[in-house]
């Protein structure tokens, strides 16, 4: 890749967005990340270290990472009225500083990797922007013992922040390759903790219900009744609900104790739509 085709990249945002507006002011920091990768990319190209594909050490991804975790911070702060909260759980904020998330997408996109944006995986799909993973992870208030579900694996980027913070992580992708993909890359990278299945998460995972929380990266355009049903009592749903051209809404699923459901618009966001045959 050349350096202009670096600085080039366009993105197929069929992604999960948050509304413009409420992330504007953080822009200017997203172009001071953006060029603090430029030129740590520069650095390669002219010290004649850069290759085919950009190679970042652990050190340049470590600090990348870190202004990654400031940026989804001060979004928090933005998006407070709409969500509720000025300030995302510290464990939310020490595990997305964590998670390799260069290791998730194409080798291609790694300088771009730690950027608050979705990132095309191929297959038409993407991984979620950072803030969107931050925010739909702090609203499902994962503790150390639980078990989660997590419908569209794409990369498996989720499923890993997830496995960080729960005891097991459950998660369906219906596309084979990107199954297979996830699959290789978790076990790579040590997530012993997360089981993946190619299928339509649609009808949940009988088999291991009921879940503690529930999380759907894809955007359905009802709740899917058999992850109501197969959600514990006192446990909740995260899943962006809308129709496929449209903004969505992020909603919150709870289910009460005794079993009642409530439901709580958070956030309007747009992600790719929940596929399969339901
Ligand atoms: N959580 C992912 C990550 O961390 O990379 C990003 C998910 S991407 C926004 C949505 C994913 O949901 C896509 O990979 C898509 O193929 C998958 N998907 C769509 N419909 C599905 C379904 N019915 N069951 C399981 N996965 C589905």
């Amino acid at each position: 890749m050349s350096l202009t085709a670096a600085a080039d990249i366009r993105y197929d945002l069929t992604n999960t967005v948050p509304p413009p507006g409420d992330i504007a002011p953080v822009k200017d920091r997203h172009h001071h990340i953006h060029l603090k990768t430029s030129v740590a990319w520069l650095f390669l190209f002219l010290s004649g270290a850069a290759v085919a594909e950009p190679v970042l050490d652990e050190t340049v991804h470590a600090a990348l990472r870190k202004t990654m975790v400031a940026v989804i911070a001060a979004n928090a702060g933005l998006t407070s009225a709409k969500t509720g909260k000025k300030e995302f759980d510290r464990r939310v904020l020490e595990v997305m500083g964590s998670v390799p998330r260069h290791e998730f997408v194409p080798p291609h996109l790694r300088p771009v990797a730690y950027q608050n944006r979705p990132l095309p995986i191929g297959y038409g799909q993407t991984i979620s922007q950072p803030y969107i993973v931050a925010l739909m992870t702090d609203l499902l208030d994962v503790e150390p013992g639980d078990t989660v579900l997590e419908v569209g694996t794409g990369s498996g980027y989720q499923a890993a922040v997830l496995a960080n913070l729960a005891k097991q992580v459950l998660t369906i992708e219906i596309i084979k390759p990107l199954a297979e993909q996830a699959t290789a890359r978790l076990r790579r990278l040590g997530y012993r903790n997360v089981k993946t299945r190619i299928g339509d998460g649609y009808y949940g995972w009988k088999e291991y219900a009921p879940f503690d929380a529930i999380i759907v990266t894809a955007a359905a355009d009802h709740v899917p009744p058999p992850l109501i049903q197969q959600l514990k009592p006192g446990g909740r749903m995260v899943i962006p609900v809308g129709g496929r051209f449209f903004t969505q809404q992020l909603l919150l699923v709870e289910k009460t104790p005794d079993g009642k459901i409530t439901t709580r618009q958070i956030l309007p966001v747009r992600f790719v739509p929940l596929t399969g045959k339901h």
